[in-house]
């Protein structure tokens, strides 16, 4: 069993990303396995390095182990440009060059998993107009859903508890594979990593099993292996609302200063039992 940690380092870590961290730990662990940390760094614009070093403190402060050094998504960079070159060769691909306004004037635009489904403005382009566009004008790569799902065919994963689900990305329209202003979006950079460092069970947040459904058809388009996924439930506070990197007074930091045992709290999450003012809800 190999399973993974992956906190974005956008902010500090609160009791939701303990819990993640401990049940993806304790699984590994618990089998003999291992526990590998991967930074998702690929956002330039909101990454801050500091907060890599705080993670990983915040992490050891629980009495969490993991294998080797945390993987960096900002060095696989490489790789993310590889497989899309894999899928333009495919035509599962193409340039789009509306920026936001453009679509979210767009009226026909309805809201799926992943936000607003892209309408298709730049999916049937004249390829004359797609190269003169392509040399000025900044774009994004986006996947032709329609011609993927076709090519893959019906998509299951096996998740925790539930048996085999079926993938649905359709909802999640033309998604987008690289940005404007990072070389791949978190989907794809995301089922890429977990294939690469051999992650034989996803353990995340209840928040992302839509996107399952999309990483699920990347790696039928990409000839990945499918891991199994747990998609535990989520840490909230009294207000009901999950927590965010806002919620300052539960991050570990706070819990740390406020004279709380690391590894004890470490236990505790790993028996669903929460801090008081918290508690563990499934969206
Ligand atoms: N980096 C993502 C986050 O912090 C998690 C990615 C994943 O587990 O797939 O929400």
């Amino acid at each position: 069993m190999l399973t993974r940690f992956a906190p974005s380092p956008t902010g500090e870590l609160h009791l939701g990303h303990a819990f993640s961290a401990v049940l993806a730990h304790d699984a590994a662990r618990g089998a003999g396995g291992r526990f590998l940390i991967r930074i998702d760094d690929i956002d330039g614009s909101r990454s801050r390095e500091e907060f890599i070093g705080a993670s990983l403190a915040d992490l050891a402060w629980l009495g969490l182990d993991w294998d080797g050094a945390p993987v960096r998504q900002s060095a696989r960079l490489g790789d993310y440009a590889a497989a899309l070159d894999v899928l333009r060769a495919r035509g599962l691909v193409y340039p789009c060059f509306c920026t936001r306004a453009d679509i979210v004037a767009s009226l026909s635009a309805p809201h799926g998993p992943s936000g607003a489904v892209y309408p298709g403005t730049c999916r049937d382009l004249p390829d004359v107009d797609r190269a003169r566009r392509m040399v000025t004008e900044p774009h994004c790569w986006r996947l032709d859903m329609a011609r993927a799902t076709a090519e893959a065919g019906e998509l299951v994963w096996e998740e925790k508890g539930q048996g085999l689900r079926t993938a649905d990305p359709v909802a999640h329209g033309d998604i987008v594979l690289a940005r404007k202003d990072a070389p791949a979006s978190y989907h794809l950079a995301s089922t890429l990593d977990d294939a690469n460092m051999g992650v034989t069970h996803v353990i995340r947040g209840a928040d992302l099993i839509a996107s399952t459904d999309v990483h699920r058809l990347l790696q039928a388009l990409l000839g990945l292996a499918t891991p199994l996924y747990h998609h535990h439930a989520l840490v909230c506070g009294l207000d009901g609302k999950r927590l965010a990197k806002r919620d300052a007074a539960a991050s570990l930091s706070a819990l740390r200063a406020a004279g709380i045992d690391g590894p004890a709290l470490a236990a505790d999450l790993a028996a669903d039992r929460l801090p008081a003012g918290y508690f563990l809800q499934n969206p």
